[in-house]
């Protein structure tokens, strides 16, 4: 069994299912794909090697594979057993909608009265192609006589009367691949998250990218002539008990700068760093030649104020001349953290596995291990640490090894 469908989850199930084994992968949201699958192609004129492309292949691969059973909207609620013959409870919650009739056509959604919509697909190639219904958005669930939706299905997939269902499911192996949380960037008031439309968070601009191609300025949708990155948001931070690295916020600031300087070469970009992190490969020469057209600038963003033309003032610790400074923006992105989930606790406490020093889950030895204080229950990807998105596809493979010698010893 593999619990969540990220990145990591699904590397993990294909490495198990192309060696034979029959893979339950348990996915708590309605749809596969994890953080990855709000992020956008960071392309130049050459490729930025982002690895988000990695998505489609992987959910494809996944849906195609006879040995996986994908079970979405669902959840563990208790395990017991040993290796070899581990015995899970899974309850699945309704998604209101039958994955078996729905063709995903969209008329639903088209129809939906509510705005956000209450009945959804993600993105195009969502897995499983089959609409959801979001009952914080459904106006049904909000009280209201609406049943537009179920009415209209030209397949009759809509049930608003579904119920959660339990199933009993024997594994050998457990594989938890849950992920992170993005940190939230309204913990640091001062940065003026949530106050200012103009300060967005990394995540916001993945997600403007991915929507719409173009950047423009959330107050007045003009162009954007400058724009500041702020590093270390939720990372490299003991006062908030976040003193880790987040590995990855660096290379997609970097990336980001890059393909705004492409986009449009006259806009400004300013990256405010502590302590830059270009290890990887290839990733040194990349920054290098990012210095001549990008500021990097050492220096701690105190405080974001908007004046009254909307403009974005920094008021920032310059390391180097041990001052504090002003710098006026149009935009200032905050480039946040990959911080532990919140609901991690109550996973390693069904599955009697230990939470690390900040929240993660522990491996057993080092860092870069899969293996849990359990036997046969194993890490993946980014739920014990942060790493991006190649680095998660390889710690998977590499549990998935892990897990195959347990199914084989037992
Ligand atoms: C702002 C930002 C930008 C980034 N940009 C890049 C980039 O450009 N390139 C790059 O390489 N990396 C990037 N990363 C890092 C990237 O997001 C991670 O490497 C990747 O998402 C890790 O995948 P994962 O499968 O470990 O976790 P996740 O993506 O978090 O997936 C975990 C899955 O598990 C599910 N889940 C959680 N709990 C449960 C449960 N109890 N039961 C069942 N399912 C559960 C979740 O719903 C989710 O689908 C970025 C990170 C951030 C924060």
């Amino acid at each position: 069994m593999v619990i969540g469908g990220g990145v990591a989850g699904m590397a993990s199930a294909l490495t198990l299912a192309d060696n034979g084994f029959r893979v339950h992968l348990i996915e708590r949201e309605p749809f596969l794909g994890g953080w990855a699958a709000s992020f956008c192609c960071k392309a130049t004129e050459t490729c930025s090697k982002c690895s988000v492309c990695l998505l489609p292949e992987k959910l494809h691969q996944v849906t195609a594979h006879s040995l996986i059973s994908i079970l979405t909207s669902s959840e563990i609620i208790g395990v017991s057993g040993e290796p070899g013959s581990f015995k899970v409870t899974v309850r699945q919650n309704p998604r209101f909608v039958d994955p078996e009739k729905c063709t995903a056509c969209g008329v639903c959604a088209e129809l939906c009265p509510s705005e956000p919509k209450g009945i959804y697909l993600p993105f195009p190639e969502a897995v499983p192609q089959a609409y959801a219904i979001n009952k914080a958005n459904c106006l049904h669930y909000k009280g209201e006589k609406c049943t537009i939706c179920r009415d209209e299905c030209p397949l009759e997939a809509i049930n608003f009367t579904e119920g959660a269902q339990r199933r009993e499911l024997s594994v050998g192996a457990v594989i938890v691949a849950t992920g992170f949380e993005v940190f939230d960037a309204k913990e640091k008031g001062l940065l003026g998250y949530g106050s200012y439309p103009n300060v967005l968070t990394s995540l916001d601009l993945e997600r403007m990218v991915a929507q719409e191609g173009l950047i423009k300025l959330p107050r007045n949708g003009k162009e954007l002539r400058s724009v500041s990155f702020v590093q270390c948001v939720g990372s490299r931070d003991e006062y908030i008990g976040r003193g880790y690295c987040s590995q990855v916020c660096c290379k997609y600031a970097i990336r980001f700068a890059r393909m705004l300087k492409y986009q449009n070469l006259e806009t400004k970009v300013t990256i405010f760093y502590l302590d830059l992190q270009t290890a990887g490969k290839g990733f040194g020469e990349f920054y290098e030649e990012s210095k001549d057209t990008i500021e990097f600038l050492q220096g701690m963003p105190v405080e974001v104020c908007e004046n009254p033309s909307g403009e974005l003032e920094v008021r920032y610790e310059d390391f180097a001349r041990g001052t504090v400074e002003r710098k006026s923006f149009d935009m200032v992105v905050l480039s946040v953290g990959i911080s532990p989930r919140r609901d991690a606790w109550g996973l390693a406490r069904v599955l009697g596995i230990n939470l690390g020093a900040f929240g993660f889950f522990d491996t057993k030895d080092d860092a870069e291990s899969t293996e849990t204080n359990v036997e046969g229950i194993f890490l993946a990807g980014t739920c014990p640490g942060p790493r991006d998105i190649s680095d998660s596809i390889s710690h998977a493979v590499q549990a998935a090894s892990r897990a195959i010698e347990t199914l084989k010893r037992y």
